[in-house]
């Protein structure tokens, strides 16, 4: 059985360090004019928030500027989670992962956005464990381009195949997420998912997209482990 999280306002909630560090980035590199005005940072890739980033800021979308900006947005990102009460896990989080870590037919994943050097920084700075999660589906994994959260599906799933010799069921397979796009990723792989409102998506919302559970967080740890090996 594979459980795979997502990072922002599922496991952590880093006070919108990530938009304020690439924006931090952006000035740094373009100007004090940079700003992320229009762009949509819920549930999405960075690769994909770096690009728009750019095109709002009227800059290219060259490999050498995406390239500097996920740099120097590593830095700002790190000094901005260093500062005290800027990172938290949410409630329930350490709880469940710990619970889940026991179980030997559980394997724990990552299925995010970030950057795989960025989105560790977050887990680290909310006082999470990166080791509970042996396999991970990173925000610039995807294989096809343009990106999409809905490749990170397979990729995890293969990432699964390498390393227990065995094909995951897709339906004992669930994606943990608090956005739209998280449920919809499951959903266009047969996967089950678990919609958690301590993000911008309503629980009433989560569970109209069609999530297979939809929670307000994930403090009930004896009901989501049994829904999970249900
Ligand atoms: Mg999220």
């Amino acid at each position: 059985m594979l459980i795979l999280f997502d990072i922002d306002l599922t496991l952590t909630n880093t006070s919108g360090a990530g938009m304020k560090a690439l924006v931090d980035a952006g000035r740094e590199l373009f100007g004090p004019a940079f700003h992320a005005e229009g762009v949509d940072f819920a549930g999405r890739l960075d690769p994909l928030i770096i690009d728009d980033l750019l095109a709002v800021n009227e800059q290219e979308a060259t490999p050498h500027n995406r390239a500097r900006l996920r740099a120097t947005y590593r830095g700002y990102l790190s000094r901005r989670l260093a500062a005290p009460g800027t990172a938290q896990a949410l409630p329930g989080v350490l709880d469940l992962i710990r619970v889940l870590r026991t179980r030997e037919t559980q394997t724990l994943g990552l299925l995010t956005g970030n950057f795989e050097e960025t989105g560790r920084m977050k887990l680290q700075a909310a006082g999470i464990d990166a080791g509970a999660f042996t396999l991970a589906a990173w925000g610039d994994h995807s294989p096809i381009t343009p990106p999409r959260r809905d490749h990170l599906v397979p990729v995890a799933m293969e990432r699964y195949f390498e390393q227990h010799g065995r094909r995951a069921d897709p339906a004992r397979v669930t994606v943990i997420g608090d956005t739209p796009h998280d449920v919809a990723c499951a959903r266009a792989h047969g996967c089950r998912s678990i919609g958690v409102a301590t993000g911008r998506t309503s629980l009433d919302e989560l569970k109209a997209c069609g999530a297979s559970l939809a929670v307000r967080d994930l403090t009930g740890t004896q009901m989501l482990v049994s829904w999970l090996e249900g």
